[in-house]
């Protein structure tokens, strides 16, 4: 079987929760306690897109935040730490959570029937290509029977590679 590679992955998921901004502040690699205004100036990034970043993080878990009142200023600060030693359990949370999802629309896909133009105009359910006499309202072509089977078993092959993820993690 093929490797997996677990800090890919975790990296495509921050990528896909926090954007680009949260790979790169994903990737630096920050062991300690950061605030969010040093970081800004650090980088050279608009604060508002690191918090932005870092509250997609602390979304799925793997960013987490202290507030505490600056003694000089006054103001709130934010000290954040990236929870690079939970990127395993967050991974295999978000991968569990995309099955059940994968398995909904699976479930949704077999108990429904669709008709569908053949040049594509529409996409009608079966009371719906009844009314239209199983025309397309559009150009007229003869509704076809939607084949389900082939995008059911897409969404299976997608759940067979995220169990097989799933198992090493
Ligand atoms: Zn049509």
């Amino acid at each position: 079987m093929k490797e997996i590679d677990v800090d890919k992955l975790v990296l495509e998921l921050v990528g896909r929760v926090a954007g680009e901004i949260g790979t790169i502040l994903y990737s630096l690699q920050l062991e300690d306690e950061f605030t969010d205004d040093k970081l800004a100036l650090e980088l050279g990034i608009d604060i508002s897109e690191i918090r932005k970043a870092l509250f997609a993080m602390y979304e799925i878990g793997i960013a987490e935040y202290k507030r505490k009142r600056d003694d000089e200023t006054g103001w709130m600060e934010y000290y954040w730490r990236i929870n690079y030693s939970r990127a395993r359990e967050v991974l295999k949370r978000e991968l569990e959570k995309t099955k059940k999802k994968l398995e909904e629309k699976i479930d949704s896909e077999s108990n429904a029937i669709f008709y569908i133009c053949p040049n594509y105009c529409i996409k009608v359910s079966y009371d719906d290509a009844i009314e239209l006499n199983f025309y397309c309202p559009k150009c007229g072509s003869m509704l076809n029977y939607l084949d389900c089977e082939n995008a059911i078993r897409n969404l299976k092959e997608e759940i067979k590679k995220i169990d097989e993820i799933l198992k090493t993690l």
